[in-house]
Formats: C-alpha cells, sequence, structure tokens
C-alpha cells in the first residue's frame, strides 16, 4: 500500500537535496510535485490543495536547521501536516452503556460484516462479553456468514431469520444482551451496492430506537474519492462517530486515508488489513504519516536533532570553519553535540540506507572516550593552536590521557585532514559565491 506515493514523495523531496537551503524557488517546485502525487493517489484535489499550500508556508517560515538538511526537513513538515490531516491524535472508539451499543454501517461489500467480526474478536480479548447481531433483513446469506465468523471467534450471533423490521430486531437483541449479560453488543446492518433513500432512513431509524455509543461508517480504501463521497453522503444522515477503512492490504492508492478526515471532519478509527479475524488495527495518524512517506526514521531524527541540536553553537562553528579557526575546542564541543543526540548506533539506523550498511559495524559510544580525553590534557592554548603540538608534547597529551602515542597521533592526523577538507570547502565555496551551509 502507498508504494507509488512514497516513491513520488520520495522523488519531491530529492530535488531539495544537494540544496544549501530551502528557498522559494526550489520549495515552489518540490511542494508542486508532492500536490502531484498526492492528487495521483487519489487525494481530493481541495484537500491536496490545502495540505500543499500550509506545507509551503510552513517550509519558508523554517530558518534551514545547520544540522539538517533541506530534504530532511521538509520530510519534517509534510509528515506533520500529513498527519494533521488524518486527525493527529489518534481516537478511541467509545464503548459506554449497559450494554454499550456500536451500531455498524457501510455499502454491500465494504467489509462491514467481516469487520463486525473482528471488533467482537478485539473486544472480546479484552475480556468483554460480546454479542453479535445479524441485521440484514434482505440477504439470509449475511446472516449465515457473521454466524461463520462468530463461531471463528467466540462470540455468540444473535438473529432473527423471519422478522424483516431491523429495528425491532436490534431492540430486541439488546434487551437479549441485557439480559445474559452481555456487555457489548455489535449491530451488523443492511448494506446496499448503491447509497439509496430506504437503506438511508432504515438506518437512521434503527440509530434513533437504540441511541449507539458508537456508530461506525465502513469503507471499502481502494474506491478512493468514491469512498470520500459515500462518507460524506452517510454523514450527513447518519452523523456517525468514525471510519472503518478496509482492505488496506490491497493496492490501495490511499487517497481515501488522507481525505476522509478532512472532508467529512470525523476521525478514522480502525484499518483493515486482511480478511483473518486478527488483520484489524487501531489508526494512528502518525504512524500512517511514517508509512506513507515511507522514510525510515527520518522523523525521529529530524526531532532529535530539533530538541537536541544546539542551533547557536552550530552556527557559530561554522563561522570558526569558514574563518579557516577550527580548533580542538570546537571539535570537543562538536563530540558532545552528538553525544547528546543518543547512541550513535541508533543514530546512524535512523539514516535511510544506513541501517542495513551499518549493521555489522560495531560503533561503540566509547570510541569516544580516549579522544575526549586526549583533547582534555591539552592545555588552552594547545586546543586553540594545534600546530603547538610537538613530539614532547604529544607524549604529554598521551602519559596524561592514559593513551599511548600512536593514539595522539592519529588523532592528530585526523584532525589535519578534517581541517584540510574544510580549507577546501572554503575555497570551493568562496568561487561559487558563498557557502549557505555545512549540513
Ligand atoms: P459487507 O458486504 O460489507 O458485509 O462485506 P464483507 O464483510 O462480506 O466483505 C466483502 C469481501 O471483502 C469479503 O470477501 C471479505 O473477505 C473481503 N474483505 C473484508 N475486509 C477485507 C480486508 O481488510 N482486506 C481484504 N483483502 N479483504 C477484505
Amino acid at each position: 500500500m502507498f508504494d507509488n506515493l512514497s516513491t513520488k514523495l520520495d522523488r519531491a523531496f530529492k530535488t531539495l537535496k544537494g540544496q544549501g537551503s530551502i528557498t522559494e524557488i526550489n520549495v515552489a517546485s518540490t511542494v508542486k510535485e508532492i500536490r502531484r502525487a498526492l492528487v495521483d493517489a487519489d487525494v481530493n484535489y481541495k484537500v491536496a490543495k490545502e495540505v500543499t499550500d500550509k506545507i509551503k508556508d510552513e517550509a519558508m517560515g523554517r530558518d534551514v536547521l545547520i544540522s539538517v538538511s533541506p530534504g530532511q526537513l521538509m520530510t519534517k513538515i509534510v509528515y506533520d501536516e500529513l498527519t494533521e490531516l488524518m486527525g493527529g491524535e489518534k481516537q478511541d472508539i467509545v464503548i459506554k452503556g449497559e450494554p454499550a451499543v456500536v451500531l455498524l454501517s457501510g455499502l454491500q461489500g465494504s467489509g462491514k460484516t467481516t469487520f463486525a467480526g473482528k471488533l467482537a474478536n478485539y473486544l472480546k480479548k479484552q475480556n468483554r462479553s460480546v454479542l453479535l447481531v445479524a441485521c440484514d433483513v434482505y440477504r439470509p446469506a449475511a446472516i449465515d456468514q457473521l454466524k461463520v465468523l462468530g463461531e471463528q471467534v467466540g462470540v455468540e450471533v444473535y438473529s432473527e431469520p423471519e422478522n424483516k423490521n431491523p429495528v425491532q430486531i436490534s431492540q430486541n437483541a439488546i434487551e437479549y444482551a441485557r439480559k445474559n449479560s452481555k456487555r457489548v453488543v455489535i449491530i451488523d446492518t443492511a448494506g446496499r451496492l448503491a447509497v439509496d433513500e430506504q437503506m438511508m432512513s432504515e438506518i437512521e431509524a434503527v440509530k434513533r430506537a437504540i441511541n449507539p455509543s458508537e456508530t461506525l461508517f465502513v469503507v471499502d480504501s481502494m474506491t478512493g474519492q468514491d469512498a470520500v463521497n459515500t462518507a460524506k453522503t452517510f454523514n450527513d444522515r447518519l452523523n456517525f462517530d468514525g471510519v472503518v477503512l478496509t482492505k488496506l492490504d490491497g493496492d490501495s492508492r490511499g487517497g481515501a486515508a488522507l481525505s476522509i478526515r478532512a472532508v467529512v471532519e470525523k476521525p478514522i478509527k480502525f484499518i483493515s488489513t486482511g480478511e483473518k479475524m486478527e488483520a484489524l488495527d487501531m489508526f494512528y495518524p502518525d504512524r500512517m504519516a511514517q508509512r506513507i512517506l515511507g522514510m525510515g526514521d527520518v522523523i525521529s531524527l529530524v526531532e532529535r536533532a530539533q530538541q537536541q541540536f544546539d542551533e547557536e553553537e552550530a552556527k557559530r562553528i561554522n563561522q570558526k570553519i569558514r574563518k579557516n579557526q577550527f580548533n580542538f575546542d570546537d571539535f570537543l564541543s562538536q563530540l558532545e553535540q552528538i553525544k547528546k543526540m543518543g547512541n550513535l548506533k541508533d543514530l546512524v539506523g535512523m539514516i535511510p540506507g544506513m541501517g542495513k550498511a551499518m549493521k555489522d559495524i560495531e560503533i561503540d559510544d566509547d570510541a569516544f572516550k580516549p579522544i575526549e580525553a586526549i583533547i582534555k590534557s591539552m592545555t588552552p592554548k594547545e586546543r586553540a593552536q594545534p600546530e603547538l603540538l610537538n613530539g614532547s608534547r604529544r607524549r604529554r597529551l598521551a602519559k596524561g590521557s592514559g593513551t599511548d602515542i600512536q593514539q595522539v597521533n592519529n588523532l592528530m592526523k585526523q584532525f589535519e585532514d578534517m581541517r584540510k577538507v574544510m580549507r577546501t570547502m572554503n575555497k570551493m565555496s568562496q568561487t561559487k559565491g558563498g557557502m549557505q551551509q555545512m549540513a
């Protein structure tokens, strides 16, 4: 699922890669690509436009962080907006009343009956006594289907095959639940191939009569924009509490997941990802946004960088690099910043594509210890002017830091190499007319 959308968004972010900073021009083209990717994924055009306008405003108003690349920052902005679009916080189903009543609505074939079984299974696992009610008075096969599912998950199914009045059946079922100590009643109503007046008035009447604590609308995510339109029609009549998106295991383009909340203003509460009774998940907008973006854990990386990285310090060091004044004090400060960001191996693992490559390489946070010890054994003057460090001073450092001369020499060599790279970069940027950032 969402493979296409993820690939397209990834491509959109790539146009920002290698760019020194977020500018009006590169944001405009990236945002345009994001909008196209969303529309191609069957996201309602108005919704796609609104969300990308917000992404653009956000991106333009943001200071470029030195510690993350513009592409990564953009990913985070898009992630935040997609999460918001899908409702922000996870919303739970409301189970309230004696018994609590959950009413299911939706078109035929949407996966309503399958979901009834899954929900019964889910609630039963929370140690609740559940009663399933077959309220489809048109298709006898629907009653049998629910019975099979009920048996599978070990939940009793109430039905009245001869009764053609859904209001009566549901009221009788609730009465039956009370007498038999069932705490939750799940009512599976009739579905039609398309929305029709009779179906709407019927389910409206059921809702009015039984006053459920939760009315859910079940919809097939593969139907894209149609799913959103049907949701709107049902909501106008039923004022339901939440949406269940089914068949997200198929090649759904994801548009329904992204637009329903914005168009109908009701949260998605569950997603169904298969025919098995266990294939039911709560809907977490943030996790879904991560899945859509398919960006490894860039999001957490940027979040951690935003929380931990001292931007002022990063700017100060950047200045020093540009003036070829980077010294051991700065080096130590950089080490401390990296350490603050947490476990090195975790950090590397979050960079898409890096996790796997680094799997077998031992990255030990302790690897920094001898380096820190050597730098801390230097006098302030030596740290500021590394060229002072001749042979005898190096031997003193090795002794003072509990390392050996080899380690000190290695560090000096690495540091010199770093400074060389910095000098080359500075020269290059001067010829290009000023470097925006180092990251
Ligand atoms: P209803 O008419 O709304 O009650 O729909 P059903 O529950 O009978 O489902 C219609 C078809 O979709 C059945 O073949 C189900 O097995 C299948 N189905 C339901 N939910 C899912 C799902 O999440 N993923 C997949 N792949 N199939 C599903």
